[in-house]
């Protein structure tokens, strides 16, 4: 982790939570961070769509920022269903993650649709959280550095910047399954990462934006992940469930 970098953890709820579960667990991240008197790190929550606009209430004046799960590559439309960018932000969301390997798998996102959505997550002011990461048999066949910057140079816009964009790399056969790559593995994706947003964004701006590791962070393993030069914090799933954890998590930021 760089010194000109801000820790960002940022916790995915997925499709959890109605209004009770969401608020008492917005509530107890809202009260941790209210016992910290200068928090080294930025903390975000993406709740699922339907409880953001309550969430917002109870979080408002905190300093937990909010984001959206996804949001549609359009402004507005005959889209059913669907969420803008624009809606995000009308509800007070200042993030929205982008490419969640779920959405990919679920949904058949290819790189090109999720390269509009952070550009439209740009245009209605918006922090784009971009994930990426390669499958196990992508792993296995020693194509992981090639399958992360194929999936970074479709995804990321022109126009991305470290202000307006995160990037987070998510191994999909890390997330929901307790099994992490290496600490030498995860430094070795980031900095090929960094290095490849360097001719997208410019080094400047490269070295400027915020990589988050995501895939079965917990708080027994989130200090050697968080140490890493390139990691700059964490995109949480299950342990962003449980306020106590998510707040171990954070606090295992250098
Ligand atoms: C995720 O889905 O973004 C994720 C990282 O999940 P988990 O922490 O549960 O592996």
């Amino acid at each position: 982790m760089s010194q000109s970098r801000r820790p960002l953890i940022a916790g995915n709820w997925k499709m959890n939570g109605l209004s009770d579960d969401g608020l008492s667990l917005a509530d107890g991240v809202a009260s941790k961070l209210k016992s910290e008197s200068s928090p080294a790190f930025d903390l975000l929550v993406c709740p699922p769509f339907t409880i953001i606009s309550k969430i917002g209430d109870c979080l408002d004046g905190s300093g937990v920022s909010l984001g959206g799960q996804d949001c549609h590559p359009a402004e507005s439309g005959a889209h059913t269903g669907d969420v803008s960018a624009a809606m995000l932000a009308d509800l007070g969301c200042s993030f929205v993650i982008v490419g969640h390997s779920e959405r990919r798998a679920d949904h058949g996102e290819p790189d090109s649709l999720i390269n509009a959505k952070a550009q439209a997550a740009h245009n209605a002011g918006l922090i784009a959280i971009i994930c990426i990461g390669e499958t196990e048999a992508e792993r296995d066949a020693g194509k992981t550095l090639d399958v992360v910057k194929s999936q970074l140079t479709g995804s990321v816009p022109s126009g991305a910047t470290a202000a307006n964009t995160v990037i987070a790399y998510e191994p999909v056969w890390a997330i929901g399954t307790g099994r992490t790559p290496s600490t030498d593995d995860v430094q070795e994706v980031h900095a090929s990462i960094r290095s490849e947003l360097a001719q997208l964004m410019g080094a400047g701006e490269a070295d400027l934006c915020r990589l988050l590791y995501g895939g079965s962070v917990k708080p027994e393993n989130a200090s050697a992940l968080m140490a890493l030069a390139d990691v700059d914090g964490g995109l949480i799933g299950g342990a962003s469930l449980k306020a106590e954890d998510f707040w171990a998590i954070a606090q295992s930021c250098p």
